[in-house]
This record gives structure tokens, sequence and C-alpha cells, in this order.
């Protein structure tokens, strides 16, 4: 049976071990045929990086740090000299100062909004432009957000809100690029314990609540995102663009948690 990313080229940025989401989709991609060259963010991660890259069959990978417009350049610029072309870009890139992600939003400083601003929304906008002209058979971008960018999660604050953001993004860009066949789509994903996802203050409390309330009652794992991101980068979804595919195992759905667990 042909596989279903067979012939095509991906550019997966933000895996910084193999616990992240990004990562999850990096391998599920390969398994399904496709090439893919990662970023990585500074030496350390790069180390962590290499031994993943090279055991999907992947030998291109470059430093990019969002915050540097000059480096996110240089690596688009690399994968135009390397490849010519690109299919699909998954972006799965936040960050926010740890210390903000507890207590009050309200207090969030300006400082911090900015760089949480920057690196989780903007980074998404400046990689399809630069991506896009690689895209010459039309393409897929994929990033990543979670569901207190709609209703309010505790501690999650900021992020919450550049998550917004992200999702808006999605829709824009959705429309700016759809005439050239590029698709735009983000995957929200449950609770998985990954660096990022342990930053939020009380991350094991929420990971439980979730995983006990949703309708499956069961944890996401980044093999469950993986698949989904298949789906989302493939032709599979060649109708599907400015879509927010939510892989939470039915969380969003719930407004009000079982009766049994209130009362328990
Ligand atoms: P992770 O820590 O494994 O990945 C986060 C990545 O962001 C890292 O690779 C890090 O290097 C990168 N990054 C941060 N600042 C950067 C910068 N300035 N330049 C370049 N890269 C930078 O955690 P993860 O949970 O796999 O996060 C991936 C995405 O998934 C994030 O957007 C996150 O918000 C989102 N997400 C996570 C969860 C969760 O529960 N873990 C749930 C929903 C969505």
């Amino acid at each position: 049976m042909t596989k279903l990313l067979e012939g095509k080229r991906g550019l997966v940025m933000g895996v910084a071990n193999d616990h992240s989401i990004a990562w999850g989709i990096a391998r599920a991609a390969a398994e399904q045929g496709a090439e893919i060259a990662f970023t990585y963010q500074g030496d350390g991660f790069g180390r962590r990086v290499e031994p993943l890259a090279k055991s999907i069959g992947s030998d291109l990978l470059l430093p990019c740090d969002v915050e540097d417009a000059a480096s996110v350049k240089a690596v688009f610029e690399r994968i135009g000299e390397s490849w010519g072309k690109l299919d699909f870009v998954v972006h799965a890139i936040a960050f926010s100062d740890k210390t903000e992600l507890k207590g009050r939003y309200a207090d969030t400083s300006r400082d911090n909004f900015v760089r949480t601003m920057v690196i989780s929304c903007y980074s998404f906008t400046e990689v399809a432009r630069h991506a896009a002209p690689l895209m010459t058979d039309g393409g897929s971008l994929l990033t990543l957000t979670y569901a207190g960018s709609q209703r309010v999660m505790p501690n999650y604050n900021v992020m919450g809100v550049a998550k917004a953001a992200l999702e808006a993004s999605t829709r824009y860009l959705a429309a700016d690029y759809g005439e050239l066949g590029i698709r735009v789509n983000a995957i929200s994903a449950g609770p998985v314990r990954t660096l990022a996802g342990t930053g939020v203050s009380d991350a094991r409390l929420m990971f439980n609540y979730h995983r006990d309330n949703a309708p499956l009652r069961r944890s996401v794992t980044i093999e469950d995102v993986g698949g989904a991101g298949v789906y989302l980068v493939s032709d599979l979804s060649r109708a599907v663009t400015g879509e927010i595919h939510y892989v939470d195992s039915g969380y969003h759905i719930i407004s009000m948690p079982r009766l049994q667990a209130l009362k328990a």
C-alpha cells in the first residue's frame, strides 16, 4: 500500500526531546514516507534532536530561534537550497516566563506579554510567509494550540491569550494562502507531559482532571497527536483549512464534570 506522505518533504519546528509533540508528529510523518528536516533552539536542544532525527533518516538539522528574524529567514533559505520546495511545516513552538504561568492573568507584565506573543503566535505568521514561496505545489502549515485559548484555564494566563491570537492567525493565514493551495490548520491538543506542558503551575492536577473528565477517560499521547498531524499535512485533508482540530479525548465538549466525580 502506498504511504500517505510518500514523496513529501516537511519541516518540523519545536522538537526539544522525545516527549515533544513535534517529535510525535515527525515520527508519524516519517512512518508515512515523508522526508523531514528539523529546527532546534540552541546547541543544548540540538544535541538531543540530532539522534532523534538520525533515527528517522533525517540529516537536515538547522538552528532557529524565532525571536531572531534572521535565523527564521536563514532556515527557509537553506531549505530552498537543499530541497528547492517544501510540502508541509509543523510549528510546535511556545514560550512564556514560568513565573507568570501561575496566579492571576491580570498580573502579566508588559515584557512577558510581548515576548510570549512573538514566540508563541507571531512566529507562525513569519514562518508561513517564508514557507509559502517554497510550496509551489500547494502545501500544509500546521501549528499547535490549547483550549485555554477559548475558556479560562487556571494558571495558563498569557499563554491562553497568545493561543487565541494563534488560532485567529490560523484563520487569517488560511484566507491569505488558500488561493495558492496552501492550507493552514491547528491541532488543539489535550494536556501532554512535555517540557512546555509542565511549565504551567499545577500541571499534574490539570492533567489528571482532564484524563478523568474527558469523554474518552484517557490522556492524550504524542502518538495521538502524530496521527492527527499526518492527516492534516497529507492529502487526506485536502479540503480542510482554517480549522482548529481538537485531539483532546473530547474534553472540549464537556461543560460540567460527571456528577459522580463531584460526589466522590
Ligand atoms: P516542548 O517543550 O517539547 O516543545 C516546545 C518547543 O518550543 C521546544 O522545542 C522549544 O525549543 C521551542 N521554543 C521555545 N521558544 C523558542 C524560540 N524562541 N525559538 C525556537 N523554538 C522555541 O513542549 P510541547 O508541549 O511539545 O510544545 C509544542 C507545542 O504544543 C507548543 O506550541 C505548546 O503550546 C503546544 N501544546 C502543548 C500542550 C501540552 O500539554 N504539552 C497542549 C496543547 C498544545
